[in-house]
């Protein structure tokens, strides 16, 4: 230990937190010392596994991300939902356990929620007015999405209005720059996510690597110029991945370049977790959110949220401690290399 003077006036104890400025290093800090600091955070991490086993935590488990379209009175696709089914959805997802993580903290493995939840991924596709249609207050149209989906998670403490928006040249319907800012700005205001859905709606299937970048880089041109946002991923139109699946990932036209966290599919089954070796950033799975019936009888979410519900065991169940990512040590094979460090097996 070594005492020294700040300013002439406090009196600071400096020990073993500064070992390595002051040149002493290690031979100031007593053995013994050192022998209860490895005990006292060998026994923390044992009583965080223990907890984690408690809730059969499952960091390495899979993730619904959910694919939503419009929400309309009158569906005209397969892809619409009402709004009492949009919300029934919901509701069920609180029944489930579920909180809502947005596409850019999944890819990133920012999954900051309470133990023995389970994370979901809400994503809404091609920015249409049924998702977000606000007052001249700013507040949202009763009967939009996002208006659904705030009224839900204000009945239900702990589920969070998280979401993300791909969008497209379209913005909610939106046709002047200042109206399309207020879209951006308001949903980033607000804590919801906005991801490229690529400027046309472009089926990137066999297209060049200019148009695929052009593409995108022109979303993120526009959502930077308008609302100092860059989208962290991008969901692929028809979930169709270009000819080389990293020109979704980064590319540029001319200044402007992008560098996405994670590429979105249309289909059809849950994702890895983030944290998981089998996770593939440029191809991440999403479901469609539809009833089990005709073609969506085994692939779309009731089905799959079914599955989910009845395999506890294959599914993502957080243990709560964002700074660890526990797991059954039987699942220790799969840690991703880069989570290796926070890995919490038990
Ligand atoms: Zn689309």
């Amino acid at each position: 230990m070594r005492l020294r003077f700040l300013g002439g006036a406090s009196l600071v104890v400096v020990g073993a937190m500064v070992a390595g400025c002051g040149g002493s290093g290690d031979e100031a800090v007593p053995a013994k010392a050192k022998i209860d600091d490895a005990a006292v955070m060998k026994q923390a991490k044992v009583a965080r596994a223990a907890a984690a086993a408690k809730v059969k935590a499952n960091e390495l488990g899979q993730v619904p991300v959910l694919m939503f379209h419009r929400v309309v009175d009158h569906p005209t696709t397969q892809d619409d939902r009402t709004p009492a089914q949009f919300r029934a959805d919901l509701e069920r997802l609180v029944r489930d356990g579920y909180v809502p993580v947005s596409a850019a903290d999944f890819v990133q493995g920012k999954i900051n929620i309470p133990a023995g939840k389970h994370p979901v991924v809400l994503t809404f596709d091609d920015s249409s007015p049924s998702q977000l249609t606000l007052d001249e207050m700013g507040v949202p149209r009763p009967g939009t999405a996002v208006a659904i989906l705030q009224d839900v998670a204000k009945k239900n403490p702990g589920f969070k209005a998280a979401a993300t928006f791909y969008v497209t040249r379209d913005m909610f319907g939106k046709t002047t720059p200042e109206e399309k800012a207020q879209a951006l700005l308001w949903l980033k205001d607000n804590g919801f996510d906005i991801g490229n859905h690529t400027l046309d709606h472009m089926n990137l299937r066999g297209k060049s690597q200019k148009d695929v970048e052009s593409q995108i880089a022109a979303v993120q041109k526009l959502t930077s110029s308008l609302a100092y946002l860059s989208p962290v991923t991008l969901a692929l139109p028809y979930g169709n991945q270009p000819k080389n699946k990293s020109w979704a990932m980064h590319g540029k036209l001319g200044n402007v370049s992008y560098k996405h966290g994670g590429v979105f599919l249309a289909g059809y089954t849950p994702a890895p977790a983030p944290f998981n070796k089998t996770f593939d950033p440029l191809g991440i799975p999403r479901i469609r959110a539809m009833d089990k019936k005709g073609d969506c009888a085994q692939f779309c979410s009731t089905a799959w949220l079914d599955w989910l519900k009845n395999n506890p065991d294959q599914r993502y169940t957080s243990d709560g401690d964002p700074q660890t990512v526990a797991f059954p040590k039987f699942k220790a094979p799969f840690v991703a290399k880069q989570f290796a460090a926070k890995a919490l097996p038990y």
